[in-house]
């Protein structure tokens, strides 16, 4: 193999600036030529290329976002889409690729080594951390030291004017972000879309400190939380809305709403996923150079491995029950 492309795709996650600079220079520090790739999968399909040299990648380990840019490209989708992109690569003599992004962006890195014979290998980035077969995915880190200080912010504030907080994360089919956060927290409730919640329960944990003195509450939602509080990307219907209306009606407290929306994904990587970053992007250049596709890089127990894509896309990664029963202990 004498020539590999890097790209970012899907949602962009702090950290993935890292993992492009590790698959860049490592690829480099290996004899190969490296070609950048810009907008994911609609880079392919235009032939947006860019000869990668080590200084390309210097002065951006520290910074959020992707400096490749992301996008989300329909024409991927299509099998059309696809062989245009295959010829794309072949033209520009892309023996292999590092695909730097969430289960979609792997779903097409899956059928673009079954469709070719370019070697993929897929680098875990989300800041929801539920791609299956790694514990931790690029980006999770940051977002929910992000979500921790925002949650510092709106807590002081709650506290002044004794007020409950409806506090919503990302997250619309998984609730590690926010489980995580409202552990680390201290929110008085947790609701994700995994675990089943009653808002009898809610407003009885709500009375319950307010018998005890407590006159501020934080409460920690993921956007995907059940059918009760309708999803609608349009903020003003967000669930947190109905959900902070009807705490207010059936309380009679004030509420108040914060959606934090984008500014969970932006922000300078934390030193955990510049490290990750660091190690995933350098090992899926050295599975490249063994010869591997459709493989995917994790973190299991604090060491590096590899697992054939279809694994990650076909695992589910369940949330630990018991760090929520805990979460849930410690805020009575
Ligand atoms: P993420 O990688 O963050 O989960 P998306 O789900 O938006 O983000 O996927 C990113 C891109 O990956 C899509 O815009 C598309 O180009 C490609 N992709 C996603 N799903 C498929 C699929 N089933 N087949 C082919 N390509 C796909």
């Amino acid at each position: 193999m004498k020539k590999i492309g890097v790209l970012t795709s899907g949602g962009d996650a702090p950290g993935m600036n890292a993992a492009i600079r590790a698959v860049v220079r490592q690829g480099i520090y290996e004899g190969l030529d490296i070609i950048g790739i810009k907008r994911g999968y609609a880079g392919i399909i235009d032939s947006d290329f860019e000869v990668m040299e080590r200084g390309s990648v210097a002065d951006i380990i520290h910074r959020g976002g992707t400096f490749l840019h992301s996008a989300r490209c329909e024409e991927f989708r299509t099998k059309k889409g696809r062989e245009k992109a295959i010829e794309q690569l072949k033209y520009g003599g892309i023996e292999g690729l590092v695909v730097i992004g969430g289960d979609g962006s792997f779903k097409g890195a899956q059928l673009l080594s079954q469709e070719s014979d370019i070697n993929v290998i897929g680098v875990p980035a989300t800041i929801d951390n539920d791609i299956a077969c790694t514990d931790y995915s690029i980006g999770y880190d940051t977002a929910m030291n992000t979500i921790l200080d925002a949650i510092n912010k709106i807590r002081d504030t709650a506290t002044s004017h004794e007020r409950i907080f409806v506090v919503e994360t990302m997250g619309r089919h998984s609730g590690f972000l926010t489980l995580m956060c409202g552990l680390a927290g201290g929110a008085e409730s947790i609701l994700i879309p995994e675990i089943d919640f009653s808002i009898e329960n809610v407003c009885k944990k709500l009375k319950h400190g307010y018998d005890r003195g407590k006159l501020h509450s934080i409460i920690l939602v993921a956007e995907g939380i059940g059918d009760d509080f309708k999803p609608n990307r349009d903020v003003s219907h967000s669930k947190a809305f109905a959900l902070s209306k009807e705490i207010s009606n059936r309380m009679g407290f004030e509420t108040r709403v914060t959606v934090l929306g984008h500014l969970q994904r932006g922000g300078a990587p934390t030193a955990q996923d510049r490290i990750m970053a660091s190690r995933l992007g350098a090992v899926a250049v050295k599975l490249l150079l063994n010869g591997e596709t459709n493989k995917m890089v994790g973190i299991i127990h604090e060491e590096v491995k590899s697992f054939k894509i279809e694994e990650a896309l076909e695992g589910q990664k369940e949330i630990d029950r018991d760090i929520y029963e805990l979460a849930n202990i410690l805020s009575m």
